[in-house]
């Protein structure tokens, strides 16, 4: 069978059928098993924008990557394996990164029916995505813009020198450009948006371009204080929910919308909170995916090894792919005291529990081993 064929019989991703939501894992399994691995295949990257979750991660240089056929007997004992996701930098920023690894990998997964997810920029060059295009199940890219401007604004932010308006110019229209191509040639391409102080008035004019680009879901979160985001003005929970109500409301009703890292509950907070929760399980194309990292996730750095709950975690290595396996690592993780914090389930709500960052920004006096779904 060839790669196409193969993908012609891989179930479809819909918003009944999300393979990276914990939920499925959790109910599927009877406890969270790990159904994930992420790979962090480069620190570099062409841009350094305002919000960056790793941040300070990002290098100008790297060094040796471990040598791909170690990754792959890792990830072959992982019993439950259903997705990979692939993450940077900007994972295609070396071609040769594209070819040793990141192919591979993708093939690997597709060879064993595991679903994929590439998060890039899309400002490079088309052939090295189209590159990946037979094999790939999900190309995620970031945009939180209205026009070149806000892109030129919130892209280079932290590139430690000028970035002038015309190099920016062309890098957001060859962004838009190859998703639009990517999107015709019938690639997956799920466009993730901030909710942030920049964003949370403009969200629906993003919508729009977002669609116009041909992307098949827009994926939106809150911002979170970690990495460059650190500093930034934190929105309140009643403005973040305005937004969200803003996008239902101004949103085209045939694109996926998928909503993560949500601070709302359907155990409590105010009754504005239960009412948006109502709402968003309401909404035909609407669906709110609990957090990955740490519930059926691991994030694997390909330099060193090390092994993380997040790519972007201020929590130090879990473990290392050299000594441990990810099963191993994982378990441990679920007895870390962090990880029993937040282990919460409601299952008549399809919720298991908040994303570490967002307790720690909305929810500090809150125990949420103590609550219970009341809608
Ligand atoms: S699983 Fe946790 S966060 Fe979700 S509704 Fe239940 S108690 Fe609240």
């Amino acid at each position: 069978m060839n790669d196409y064929e193969q993908a012609a019989i891989l179930k479809p991703i819909t918003p009944e059928y999300d393979p990276w939501d914990p939920i499925r894992s959790l109910r599927q399994h009877g406890r969270h098993v790990l159904t994930s691995v992420e790979f962090t295949v480069t620190n570099l990257c062409n841009m350094r924008c305002e919000h960056c979750a790793v941040g300070d991660a990002l290098t100008m240089t790297e060094g040796a990557r471990i040598p791909i056929a170690d990754l792959i007997r890792r990830l072959d004992e992982v019993e439950h394996l259903e997705t990979i996701s692939i993450t940077g930098g900007e994972p295609s920023y070396l071609e040769k990164t594209v070819k040793e690894y990141i192919v591979p990998l993708l093939k690997y997964a597709r060879e064993r029916g595991v679903r994929t997810q590439i998060n890039s920029n899309v400002t490079l060059d088309l052939s090295r995505y189209e590159r990946m295009a037979p094999y790939l199940d999900v190309m995620h890219i970031s945009f939180n813009y209205t026009d070149a401007d806000d892109f030129h604004r919130v892209g280079f932010v932290h590139a430690g020198h000028p970035v002038g308006r015309d190099t920016a110019v062309k890098m957001y229209e060859r962004m838009i450009d190859n998703a639009r191509a990517l999107s015709k040639g019938g690639m997956f391409v799920s466009a993730e948006s901030m909710i942030n102080f920049r964003t949370h008035e403009k969200i629906v004019d993003i919508h729009r371009l977002i669609g116009e680009m041909g992307c098949v879901r827009h994926e939106v979160h809150p911002m979170y204080p970690s990495a460059f985001a650190a500093n930034l003005p934190k929105l309140s929970l009643e403005e973040i929910r305005a937004s969200i109500h803003r996008l239902l409301d101004g949103r085209d009703p045939d694109m996926w919308m998928l909503f993560g890292t949500l601070p709302f509950f359907a155990c409590g907070g105010e009754e504005a909170d239960l009412e948006l929760v109502r709402r968003m399980r309401s909404e035909p194309k609407v669906t709110v995916r609990n957090d990955p990292d740490g519930r059926n996730r691991l994030n694997v750095n390909m330099f060193t090894g090390d092994v993380f709950v997040t790519d972007f975690a201020d929590l130090s290595s879990l473990g290392n792919v050299a000594t441990d396996s990810l099963d191993g690592i994982f378990d441990k993780w679920l007895e870390h005291p962090l990880s029993r914090m937040v282990n919460c389930h409601c299952d008549a709500v399809a919720c298991c529990g908040p994303n570490l960052l967002v307790a720690d920004a909305y929810y500090r006096d809150v125990d949420f081993m103590k609550r219970r779904a009341i809608v």
